[in-house]
């Protein structure tokens, strides 16, 4: 389990890390006009482009990541006991990111994490 938190949080920031990358990107390309006037236009188109992929690949990492979470599994979370969003057998909680499993066979294998969210 590589990911640091919940699933469902981490898909949001990477959409959310794409939609600012595009953006910047595409000012960066229409900085290039006002510096480099007619030149600059070839590479601000050129960074349009890039932008453009950059937000597209954000909505379909939304639309992925809505996808998923409607085939989420809610659950109370022990450890905080708000409620919580889990994909597939093992994620972390979206508030206090312990590590939750529905594997009962997983379920104390990941101890050392989850205890240090202890009080
Ligand atoms: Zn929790």
């Amino acid at each position: 389990m590589f990911f640091k938190s919940a699933k469902i949080n981490e898909f949001r920031l990477w959409g959310l890390v794409f939609t600012l990358v595009g953006m910047g990107i595409m000012i960066l390309g229409t900085a290039g006009i006002v510096l480099w006037g007619q030149a600059g236009k070839i590479v601000a188109g050129i960074f349009m482009v890039f932008g453009m992929i950059a937000l597209l690949i954000s909505v379909a990492v939304y639309f992925w990541a809505g996808m998923m979470s409607t085939s989420a599994t809610m659950l109370q979370c022990p450890e905080c006991g708000r409620q919580t969003k889990m994909l597939g057998k093992t994620d972390r909680c979206m508030f206090c990111r312990t590590m939750l499993t529905l594997d009962p066979s997983q379920a104390t294998e990941h101890t050392p994490e989850t205890s240090e969210h202890k009080a």
